[in-house]
């Protein structure tokens, strides 16, 4: 099936039985779903993420999806499920690509406003570290390979910290709004690569991008208590 084949061709990992869908839950307790809102101000990113790009991003990128979501699925099956079991079901049926695709990138923004944190430089610290350290060779091959992974995505997508076949840690580009949760892996930390996360602010610099939102933008508090949930 399409949507499932694309993405273990981004990944390059086969998927799991088991499915994976923790954090954030987007309940139906309203209906349509709602966008939660975001969790600090527009301007509070910049310089690393201006407020414009977060205007934007959020207020139309991120509306845009929820509400194309909820015009969809109001005539369907997924009418009455949550954001996370839209996504996971649309994902295994490939005329539902526009549902999925929708939910996914719905479902993928909450998990990167949750994650990102005004402030300025950080590190990862404590355990995260460590498991950073064995896994990547420090904080800069971790960087250097989110930054690889994102060449490995030819268009839109995401780089994502999950896990690989053999349990441990590992970044994965997923094109378009594919990401691991959808086929049953953890999502511990996206980074939007698509054009529209970046480009007000960094034209071309894709790299550039990436490598501030890690060092600047990133609460590692949240991406460690992912990964130990
Ligand atoms: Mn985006």
């Amino acid at each position: 099936m399409e949507l499932t084949r694309r993405s273990v061709i981004a990944a390059g990992v086969t998927t799991l039985g088991a499915t994976v869908l923790s954090a954030p839950h987007i309940s139906r307790a309203a209906s349509p779903l709602q966008r939660p809102a975001l969790p600090f101000a527009e301007d509070a990113l910049a310089p690393t993420i201006s407020a414009k790009t977060l205007s934007l991003h959020y207020g139309k990128h991120h509306k845009a999806y929820f509400d194309k979501l909820n015009t969809l699925t109001a005539p369907t099956k997924y009418a009455d499920m949550d954001l996370a079991a839209i996504m996971a079901e649309s994902a295994k049926n490939s005329s539902d690509s526009a549902i999925f695709n929708n939910a996914a990138q719905a479902w993928n923004h909450v998990v990167y406003w949750e994650q990102l944190k005004p402030g300025g430089a950080n590190r990862p610290q404590g355990e995260l570290a460590s498991q950073i350290g064995e896994t990547f060779g420090g904080y800069e091959g971790f960087v250097k390979k989110a930054v690889d992974a994102s060449d490995q995505v030819f268009g839109t997508g995401w780089v994502w910290l999950t896990r690989d076949d053999h349990n441990g840690l590992a970044l994965v580009g997923y094109e378009d709004g594919n990401n691991p949760a959808a086929f049953g892996r953890p999502a511990y930390m996206g980074i939007d690569v698509w054009e529209h996360a970046y480009y007000v602010d960094y034209e071309n610099r894709k790299a550039d991008h990436i490598r501030a939102v890690l060092d600047k933008a990133i609460n590692w508090n949240v991406v460690g208590d992912r990964i130990r949930a």
